[in-house]
């Protein structure tokens, strides 16, 4: 056996091969993506055959994997916790059905949140989904999870969650490898209708047999708490912890040199929690505190009268369990004294889209074309275009076509003008949930103009393949499903392409979109928004570049820094004038217009 040092991500990933995964499908998230991209890099290390996919959505992700569990091979179904969201649908009715081979929902949870719309349990969803969910504390459990819950899954033949959350997701340790094994079954579907088209008639004994599965899972040796015996010095008290709070909490206990002085429990499965466990802590301790992300999960089902946790209040109800939380909790439970100087947070700078970003030449012209306009968005790297005041509503993925919509049916029953609503989305946003958004709008007859700003990658989560690009996981060539026809099929009669580089015959489509939504006979316009990802250096090697330099007419108004924000752009303060950072400009000539004195000119060194 030899051992690495990996990133969580990449040790779940490797986990999946030494297990025998054969088919892995995901949509892209953070703080979940490195997962599939692990498997991807990892496949010649892999039992042959195996499939690997970015799937559209997370729900479709979990489908493929689902029927691929149906013919008695191993599968996972990888996401973030928001995904679960859209997964939702198929994963509570899997809980019912059941599987057949080994099947992992590897869903990352992310505490803060850091970079999500929300914050979510994953393990409080499984208690409503009924469905078996492991908390691993680091990278290296995280990994060694992932085989045995293959096995569970197969021994019961029921669905199991993985949830890692950000901090192990990201963080590093040394990690032991074995030989990938792997079962590498040959696909072997049995049809059994009372079961995998179950109608509702069959539903009630499905629900009963999953809630026999359930107490027999919670009673599963190799998933108990684990327990580190106290010396007895605070009897009466016990720590209880999962995942990463159980990581810190080890560490700040021999920070404080307190290990071994109370009984602490790390919880592996917090759901279905153990009875005997319960009984345990109800019988044995006067005082328990329960340390978890992000909900009280465990807490609620320990029922326990003496619980301190987030239900009693004694533990933040939001936010990172981080090690300066904990120790407050911990000193309260202990008797020990708080720590005088709480650290405080200083705000760093605010994030702004990249120097030539596409996306900021769209905003610009949005803006500038409708300066009372109403502007929802959507999910990605383009949400920043709130910057540029050009993004009026962020909600989750796809809600903009339909919340653009949903505004325009607002004002139209008024009977007054309609403002002009500029709907902005993603590519990969459009393939994942807005291609139904925008169904609905045509047919709905919602006048609303929809600009799809195709940059060609998954931008935000580090460049993930889009459907129309041909390209699928691992850089294998597929079949390039075009916007375009796609937007011509859903019953949109006005679209039109356009590179917002090109500012004036984007503003120009722009106006005449909105026509078509005033006409008469008018309905939705989409103007799709086409230019590669600067992140992307073929598309950076492939720009023409245009440099610009800023000429002694500069007013030193600032407008360039405030209102357009290229990080390459910046005020000299001892000058008051603009200045360009050459390192960081790309040359794209799009800050040219928005100079009122026309003191942005090309022709500076690059
Ligand atoms: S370059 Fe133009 S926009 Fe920028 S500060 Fe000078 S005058 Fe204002
Ligand atoms: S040309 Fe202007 S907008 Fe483009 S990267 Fe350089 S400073 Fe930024």
């Amino acid at each position: 056996m030899t051992t690495e040092l990996l990133m969580g991500n990449d040790a779940i990933g490797r986990g999946l091969i030494e297990a025998g995964c054969q088919v892995a499908a995901a949509y892209p998230g953070t703080p979940s993506t490195e997962i599939l991209q692990s498997v991807i890099n990892r496949r010649d290390e892999a039992v042959d055959p195996l499939h690997v996919e970015w799937s559209v959505n997370e729900k479709i992700a979990f489908e493929v994997a689902l029927a691929a569990s149906y013919t008695g091979k191993r599968s996972a179904a990888v996401m973030k916790q928001v995904g679960l969201n859209v997964a939702a649908d198929p994963f509570m009715r899997t809980a019912y059905l059941g599987v057949k081979g080994g099947m992992l929902t590897i869903v990352a949870d992310d505490p803060g949140p850091h970079s999500s719309q929300n914050e979510q349990d994953t393990r409080l969803f499984c208690l409503q989904g009924r469905v078996p969910v492991l908390d691993p504390s680091s990278p290296a459990e995280a990994k060694a999870m992932v085989e045995p819950a293959f096995a569970l899954s197969e021994k019961y033949e029921m669905n199991v969650v993985l949830r890692p959350t950000t901090r192990v997701c990201h963080s590093r340790q040394s990690v032991a490898l074995t030989t990938p094994l792997g079962p590498d079954r040959k696909s072997e579907f049995v049809p059994d209708t009372g079961r995998f088209c179950a109608t509702p008639a069959f539903l009630p004994g499905l629900h009963k047999a999953l809630n026999a599965k359930l107490e027999q899972i919670a009673k599963e040796p190799d998933w108990q708490p684990k327990m580190v015996e106290g010396d007895g010095s605070n009897k009466g008290l016990a720590l209880v912890a999962s995942g990463i709070a159980y990581a810190n909490l080890v560490d700040l206990l021999a920070e404080l040199e307190l290990t071994g002085t109370v009984d602490l429990y790390q919880v592996l499965m917090p759901y279905p929690l153990n009875p005997d466990f319960i009984d345990t802590l109800q019988n044995s301790y006067t005082k328990v505190l329960v340390l978890e992300e992000t909900y009280p999960v465990i807490e609620m089902q320990l029922a326990h009268p003496g619980a301190a946790g987030k239900l009693s209040g004694a533990v933040p109800k939001e936010g990172e369990l981080t090690p300066d939380v904990l120790y407050t909790a911990l000193a309260d439970f202990l008797g020990l004294e708080r720590q005088q100087n709480e650290a405080v947070q200083a705000r760093g700078q605010r994030p702004s889209l990249c120097p030539g970003c596409p996306h900021r030449a769209a905003f610009y012209s949005i803006k500038k074309t409708f300066p009372d306009g109403i502007f929802p968005s959507d999910i990605g790297c383009y949400t920043l275009g709130m910057n540029l005041e050009a993004v009026h509503t962020v909600h989750c993925m796809g809600a903009c076509i339909s919340q653009g919509a949903g505004f325009y049916q607002a004002y139209r029953q008024d009977g007054g003008a309609t403002p002009t609503v500029v709907v902005t989305i993603g590519d990969s946003t459009f393939f994942h949930a807005g291609i139904p958004a925008l169904i609905n709008a045509v047919v709905q007859d919602a006048r609303i103009i929809v600009v799809i700003l195709d940059n060609a990658t998954t931008a935000m989560t580090g460049g993930q393949p889009v459907p129309h690009m041909g390209i699928a996981a691992g850089g294998r060539k597929t079949k390039a499903i075009a916007i375009m026809p796609l937007v011509k099929a859903a019953g949109v009669e006005f679209i039109e392409s356009c590179d917002p580089y090109h500012q004036a015959r984007f503003e120009e489509l722009l106006r005449k979109a909105d026509e078509h939504t005033r006409h008469e006979n008018g309905g939705v316009a989409v103007l799709i928004a086409k230019h590669g990802c600067l992140m992307d250096p073929a598309v950076r090697k492939a720009q023409e570049a245009a440099p610009v330099q800023i000429t002694e007419d500069c007013l030193g108004c600032g407008q360039c820094v405030e209102i357009f924000e290229c990080p390459a752009l910046s005020m000299d303060k001892e000058n008051e004038t603009a200045r360009v950072d050459g390192d960081r400009c790309h040359g794209c000539g799009t800050c040219i217009a928005v100079c009122p004195a026309q003191a942005i000119v090309e022709g500076g060194m690059i």
